[in-house]
Order: structure tokens, then C-alpha cells, then sequence
């Protein structure tokens, strides 16, 4: 069942609440994209969005709990095996994916969602496109695998930060 908007109303905060503690206790373990060494994210990314992103290599990554935040319905979110995941200037990846360019790319993609959306629209936006279309097909999950499909296939590099801006405001006009 859909969450109302009353209900999102009152899970955000937790959700927000969540993910600031989640990111203190990786605090220390966090590293700047721009230090791992990667050679084709400077040609898509700006030094600044680099600079400021962060990535922590974890055993699992986290995700919230929703269904104990108060919001049932997303237990195929929550226990999906996700190679990464991110939150506002931070995401993680599994160790084992540490070397993953194209995945450090999808999540940067996000990154630059959570930026100019903001977390509270990020988030609603998210969790409606989870509830109405299923993790791969929601809007913003689409616009990260396309432009990851286009990293991956096409060797001219592109101004991913620009994409992201023109796709935000063909689903989200307010953006
Ligand atoms: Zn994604």
C-alpha cells in the first residue's frame, strides 16, 4: 500500500535522522572520490563534485530500515543485495566492488541528485518512484543506469553533472 503523504510526512525525519548517524559512524572510514584514482570520472564530473563526494568501502551496505521506521511495504528494498548505495555527499560501495568505476559512476549520478533536489525531495521523490515503479524502473534508479549504460558503452566522455540537471527538470519540473 502506498504511503500517504501524511505518512512520508512523519517517516522523513526518521529517515534523515537514520542516515546523519549512519554517515557519522562511517565518518572515519570516508575518502573523497577525487583520491581513489580514478581516470574517466574527472572527464564526466567537476573537481569540485569529486572533491566534495565521499565513498566508504563497506562489508554490506546500508540500508535503512524502513519497515522499523515505520513504513512497510519496501521489505524487497530493504534486503536486495546492492553492490552501493547513497546518501546526500557520501555513498558506500561493497568491498569487493571497491575497483568498480562504472559503479562509483551510478552512484555519483545520485550524488548529483541529492544535490539538486535536496534530501527531503530526493527522498520523496525516490520513495514514490519506488512505490510506483519497483527499484530498476523508478526515475531517478532509470536516469542513473542510462547514464551508466552510456559510460560504459561510449568512450566520449559527457557532462554527466549537466545530464542530470536536464533530466531532473523533464521528471521533475520544480527541480
Ligand atoms: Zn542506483
Amino acid at each position: 500500500m502506498p504511503l500517504s503523504p501524511e505518512q512520508f510526512r512523519l517517516l522523513s525525519p526518521l529517515l534523515i535522522g537514520w542516515i546523519q548517524r549512519t554517515l557519522a559512524e562511517h565518518a572515519c572510514g570516508a575518502r573523497p572520490v577525487a583520491t581513489l584514482g580514478f581516470r574517466r570520472l574527472p572527464q564526466y564530473f567537476s573537481a569540485e563534485l569529486l572533491t566534495a563526494a565521499k565513498v566508504v568501502a563497506v562489508e554490506r551496505v546500508p540500508v535503512p530500515p524502513l519497515s522499523s521506521l515505520g513504513a512497510p511495504g519496501f521489505e524487497a528494498f530493504e534486503t536486495m543485495p546492492a553492490a552501493g548505495i547513497t546518501y546526500i555527499d557520501t555513498f558506500f560501495v561493497d568491498r569487493r566492488c571497491a575497483a568498480d568505476e562504472s559503479l562509483h559512476f551510478h552512484e555519483l549520478i545520485h550524488i548529483v541528485q541529492w544535490k539538486l533536489l535536496g534530501p527531503e525531495r530526493f527522498l520523496a521523490a525516490y520513495a514514490a518512484g519506488l512505490e510506483t515503479h519497483g527499484y530498476r524502473d523508478s526515475p531517478l534508479e532509470v536516469m542513473a543506469y542510462d547514464a551508466q549504460g552510456r559510460f560504459e558503452s561510449d568512450p566520449v566522455p559527457f557532462d554527466a553533472e549537466r545530464l542530470v540537471a536536464q533530466s531532473l527538470r523533464i521528471y521533475f519540473p520544480a527541480a
